[in-house]
């Protein structure tokens, strides 16, 4: 049996991986560009710089396991303690988000109105239906909780827009934990008691660190696809014969089973003649824009908000930038210790023109004086644009969902994959891949 992965991005490098271990077919990957995709990690001047993810959570098992079962183990690295350190920058400061969630309530960060929302949630009554995520968050809590802490986050996570997000699809435990205990804040302070027990009697820490790769995320990609044949062209059609055949704009292709590892939209061509109706549910999927802005600077004098893992911004206050990540003090290894290395997250589904402007380097300089106090000109600036970074899944998640339960179920040998579809995390692609090659096996 041969196996064509199109696309070499984690999902098509972590589906390739187990094909060929799992199912020992013999499998190749096809690539438009260069291997990676969003996974893209440079080196330059000293900094290690991440064009796309910078690491992924310990307890995210399925990516830990691939890792391990990859004989990967020995690159991993975790982050630096200071990196549990974390702001919101709201009403002209930063304010910390500290362990406790309970010391933010009461630190003047919410206002009156804010708080009475808070301490009413218990009381709203559920709502079993699929929302956006504004409209959970409306209905739950308020406006402000929305602006502040919500909406920051989702914007910071999945470059997304609250009011177009939906809940079921990009935080389907919150809707259960709702489900489960008709209130989220007694769901979680019930869900805490349990972590901390467990967590104390296992002397085991209570909240995951961060973990990433020695040379970047990047190197990982390229240790899976160690081994296994890539070749470089853009694949354009597909048709089917006695085996699949993929016609890409330098060479053709055929195999026994096809793996679809790349955007959403990126599939709706390829399968315009084959499937219109997938070619268009897949199409429907909206993409966010994002700029990565990597500055370099000396690390004297710079003030201790840069000893953190960095900040996000209240809605109403994004200009173009929707987060400030201190990559130097996260991981080690990502620039020399007398430097430090800033990215700036530009854009996002609420600032779509901004990753487009000419002046990014200005735009960055100005935020981080602004709301970092860092006045100092920096000695080094990399710039990468995403036109189309991050899927969003809106209230028609589900139903794309379907559609290609049901293509693969028509098409046996097709397959697809990626980022698009259940879940945008390093670890959710990887284990897109796990189940995967359940569906190809069974
Ligand atoms: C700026 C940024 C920061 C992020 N930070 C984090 C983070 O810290 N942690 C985390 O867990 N996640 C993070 N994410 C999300 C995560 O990085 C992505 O969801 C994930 O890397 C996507 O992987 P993928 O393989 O599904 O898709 P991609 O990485 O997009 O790979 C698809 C590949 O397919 C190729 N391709 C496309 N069309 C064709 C074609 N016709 N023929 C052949 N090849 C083709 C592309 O060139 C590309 O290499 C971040 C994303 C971005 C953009």
């Amino acid at each position: 049996m041969k196996a064509a992965v199109i696309g070499s991005g984690i999902s098509g490098a972590s589906a390739a991986y187990l094909i060929k271990k799992k199912l020992k077919c013999d499998v190749f990957v096809i690539e438009k560009q260069s291997i990676g995709g969003k996974a893209y990690s440079v080196e330059r001047d000293g900094y290690l710089i991440e064009t796309g993810p910078n690491g992924f959570l310990e307890n995210k098992k399925e990516i830990l396991s691939l890792v391990y079962e990859s004989g990967f183990e020995s690159e991993l690295i975790k982050a630096n303690s200071d990196s549990k350190r974390r702001f919101i920058y709201s009403n002209g400061r930063l304010w910390e988000l500290k362990d406790n969630p309970l010391s933010l309530l009461f630190s003047g960060f919410f206002s009156l109105g804010g708080l009475y929302a808070f301490f009413r949630e218990p009381f709203v009554r559920p709502f079993f239906e699929d929302e956006t995520v504004e409209e959970f968050v409306l209905r739950r809590f308020s406006k402000e909780m929305l602006d502040k802490l919500i909406g920051p986050m989702v914007c910071g996570v999945f470059a997304g827009d609250p009011s177009y997000m939906s809940m079921e699809s990009n935080f389907p435990r919150i809707k259960e934990i709702e489900r489960r205990y008709g209130s989220l804040i007694k769901g979680l302070m019930s869900l805490m008691a349990e972590k901390k027990a467990k967590a104390s009697s296992a002397k085991g820490s209570f909240s995951a660190d961060l973990l990433s790769f020695k040379k970047g995320i990047l190197s990982f990609v390229r240790h899976l696809l160690d081994g296994v044949d890539v070749v470089f062209d853009k694949i354009g059609e597909i048709s089917k014969g006695d085996r699949f055949h993929l016609k890409g704009l330098k060479d053709s292709y055929s195999a026994d089973i096809v793996v679809f590892a790349i955007p959403a939209y990126a599939i709706a061509d390829v399968l315009s003649g084959y499937d219109p109706d997938v070619s268009r549910a897949v199409s429907s999927i909206e993409y966010a824009p994002m700029a990565v802005l990597s500055f370099g600077f000396d690390r004297k004098w710079l003030g201790s908000v840069v000893d953190s893992f960095g900040y996000l911004f209240d809605l109403n206050e994004i200009e173009d930038i929707i987060g400030v990540l201190f990559d130097s003090t996260i991981f080690q290894h990502r620039a020399k210790e007398d430097k430090l290395l800033v990215r700036c997250m530009v854009g996002g589904a609420l600032r779509k023109d901004s990753p487009f402007k000419s002046n990014l380097f200005q735009i960055g300089i100005k935020e981080l004086q602004r709301s970092a106090s860092i006045f100092r000109p920096p000695e080094f600036f990399y710039k990468v644009v995403h036109p189309k970074a991050i899927p969003q899944y809106s209230l028609n998640h589900k139903d794309v969902l379907n559609t290609i339960k049901d293509f693969e179920n028509r098409n046996r040998g097709l397959f697809i994959t990626g980022n698009a579809f259940w879940g945008i995390s390093l670890n959710d692609c990887v284990k897109a891949s796990y189940n995967l090659i359940e569906r190809i096996g069974g």
